[in-house]
């Protein structure tokens, strides 16, 4: 018998001043009590955190400081820049590279404290399988640590270009070879066909083949910032499509229980909102498993360069998951370290925590919120939470009889110190202040914790 024991934890949902220890006896909780001996600086315990979105072959491409791809480093910053010259580092791949970055982006987002991830793994005639055959590896040597779905995932065209077609074939190979009982998602980017008849068929060929398949779908939709519309210069916005073209191919019969999940759509910032709440209501009247994922890290990075002023915009997720559009959303990182997205540690706290200013969400209720959008939210858009994960409120919630899951554990120290005045040479004196302590999802998405105050307890 398994027994394991969390103790002097605050629980988000029955406050901040209560502490509790929780026994786990076989990987179900068997009892929440009251703590016995109450600690001055408890720790909190919470959901673990899921990435929703995270490019696994392409990771860390600048900052690896591998000399194989120095020369890839942007000139310009510019968007197709970056689809240029990533395009040019996936000819270089060899393994060995694949899985060291792939090895280290796992590592790191486990000690942020996240124990699953959709990982987006490029296949096509370029880079061929090589991506996925390491992807493969590595999900099976973190699989005691993270859960981790695989997507095959088309970046390059697959229906216009030279080597449209060639792509397509090496993708619908790897889905019809036995390297399929590891993919759980197709995912494709129809912007980058040339025209909207292009982007038509990748649309349709990726509904129709992930039904054919029993697959999740994810697309790379709407990326860019053009004004809604059908008039010269404008365009609409293809999520309104999509929801179309799946009740046409009867989604919810056809592959049910698969999410489909709709990743940047920047454009839906400046939508008519009368179309939105039209496509919101659609989307909730046939219960359509459609889920948006904001990866604002890159949107503000990469749109809206070519203008002054400079247009910013990224997915509304919270006026999204808020009333009247009711619609599900979450947050991703979306690429860490590659020209896509050069800064940032891909830590989803620090991610919702940008999303208090980006959102301008600042009540205590919206860092509940903007926490459930690297955690439970985007669990559920990926399509691996659980019937019991449906309240957000249950979501932080620990009680008896339930299964255990892997938590978040944020320590807090007692004190914060700093050498004291003539300190150094021998002397060691130091300069000592009570911590302040993280006691609610709110001081963890406001100030998030150091990665060494935080811990995975499966
Ligand atoms: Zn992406």
């Amino acid at each position: 018998m398994a027994k394991m024991k969390v103790d002097n934890v605050i629980l988000p949902s029955h406050g901040s001043e209560k502490t509790f220890d929780v026994t786990i006896t076989d990987n179900i909780v068997t009892s929440v009590r009251p703590s016995s001996a109450p600690h001055h600086c408890p720790s909190l315990l919470l959901p673990s955190l899921c990435h929703p979105h995270l490019h696994l072959d392409k990771a860390y491409l600048l900052t690896s400081n591998n000399p194989t791809y120095a020369h890839l480093a942007p000139k310009t910053g510019t968007f197709s820049e970056a689809l240029t010259t990533t395009a040019q580092a996936k000819s270089l791949y060899t393994e060995d590279d694949l899985y060291l970055r792939g090895a280290q982006l796992l590592s790191t987002i486990y000690t942020q404290g996240a124990t699953s991830a959709r990982t987006f793994v490029e296949v096509d005639a370029t880079t061929g399988t090589l991506p996925l055959t390491v992807a493969r590896r590595l999900k099976r040597e973190f699989a005691h640590l993270i859960e981790i779905q695989i997507v095959a995932f088309a970046q390059e065209p697959l229906f216009s270009k030279d080597d449209g077609e060639a792509n397509r074939l090496v993708l619908e190979g790897v889905l019809a070879s036995e390297a399929a009982a590891d993919i759980s998602v197709l995912g494709t980017t129809p912007y980058v066909e040339v025209d909207e008849h292009a982007m038509s068929e990748n649309i349709h060929w990726a509904i129709e083949t992930a039904i054919d398949k029993c697959l999740h779908l994810d697309f790379h939709l709407d990326y860019n910032l053009k004004p809604t519309g059908i008039n010269q210069g404008q365009v609409m916005p293809w999520a309104f499509n999509v929801v179309t073209f799946l009740l046409t191919a009867d989604w919810n019969t056809m592959n049910k229980d698969k999410t489909v999940v709709l990743g940047h759509c920047t454009q839906l910032s400046h939508a008519n909102p009368r179309n939105l709440r039209h496509a919101a209501h659609r989307i909730r009247t046939h219960n359509l498993p459609i889920h948006f994922v904001g990866l604002p890290t890159s949107d503000l990075f990469m749109m809206g360069r070519d203008h002054y002023p400079k247009p910013r915009g990224t997915l509304p997720v919270m006026d999204f998951i808020r009333e009247p559009y009711c619609l599900n959303a979450c947050l991703g990182v979306n690429n860490v370290g590659n020209a896509f997205t050069p800064y940032g540690t891909g830590d989803p706290l620090t991610l919702a925590s940008w999303g208090v200013g980006i959102y301008q969400a600042g009540t205590e209720k919206d860092a509940e919120t903007l926490y459930g959008c690297v955690s439970w939210r985007a669990r559920k858009a990926i399509g691996l939470a659980s019937e019991q994960d449906e309240k957000e409120r249950e979501e932080t919630d620990v009680v008896e009889g339930m299964r255990w899951k892997p938590m978040l554990l944020v320590e807090n120290k007692g004190a914060v110190e700093v050498p004291g005045p003539g300190s150094g040479d021998g002397v060691s004196g130091v300069m000592a202040f009570p911590a302040r302590q993280r006691v609610s999802i709110r001081d963890v998405v406001w100030d998030p914790p150091e990665v060494n105050l935080r811990k995975v307890i499966r």
